[in-house]
């Protein structure tokens, strides 16, 4: 097996959305580690090709670690409903079309859970998952993977979070990740649940790399 290896000094964050790079930048601060995005690097973002959230995690960090010859950090995600066979999964950004539109995203999922039938919630399971991805110039990887499992609600409940968020109740919670605060939902204990599916690929990540 090979060693793991970890983050010091300066680490790229493989992202262009500001909303993640806070939340990672959050993640980060407590290690000392120095987190500039590549956004702010003016880096390309890669197309996503990959055909699962592990592969488009390293095209993102495999992509800004040889563009800045610094480690560099990403991560991909999606919610999975197992009914839907694991849609939308990677493509959940895209199903909220160009205008982001996650109400309607969501109403298309529940269209498609009515016409199956879906109306129990075991017949509502899914899953948010976290594929985290932190690659080296010289082509080192470490890479972690977490899921939330819960079961989708109609209609939606809450404004908190962003996405899915007000859509899922995970389990062993009477409230949707969207009733949720960003610290119960994402934060570590002992402030938070460190239930979200980051949160949980985080730990596992900082466990290995930090
Ligand atoms: P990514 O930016 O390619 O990782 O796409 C992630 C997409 O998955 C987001 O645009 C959301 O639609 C969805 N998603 C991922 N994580 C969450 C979450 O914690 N809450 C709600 N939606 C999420």
């Amino acid at each position: 097996m090979t060693q793991h290896r970890r983050i010091t000094g300066k680490l790229v964050i493989a992202t262009h959305n500001p909303g993640k790079l806070a939340e990672m930048r959050e993640l980060l601060a407590p290690y000392g580690v120095e987190a500039v995005s590549a956004g702010e690097l003016g880096l390309d973002e890669p197309d996503e090709t990959g055909d699962s959230f592990r592969a488009n995690a390293l095209i993102k960090a495999a992509a800004a670690a040889k563009a800045t010859n610094l480690p560099a950090f990403a991560d991909d995600s999606g919610l999975a409903v197992e009914a839907l066979d694991g849609a939308p999964g990677i493509f959940s950004a895209r199903w909220a079309g160009p205008n982001k539109d996650f109400a309607a995203a969501m109403a298309q999922i529940e269209r498609l859970l009515q016409e199956r039938g879906a109306t129990t919630p075991v017949q509502r399971r899914a899953y948010f998952v976290s594929a985290l991805c932190v690659a080296w110039p010289d082509d080192h990887l470490e890479e972690v993977e977490a899921r939330v499992e819960g079961t989708l609600v109609w209609p939606p409940r809450g404004t908190a979070g962003f996405g899915y968020d007000p859509a899922f109740l995970p389990d062993g919670h009477t409230r949707t990740f969207g009733e949720m605060t960003s610290i119960e939902k994402h934060g570590l204990p002992p402030l938070g649940l460190g239930l979200s599916h980051r949160a949980r690929a985080f730990v596992k990540l900082a466990e290995i790399c930090l």
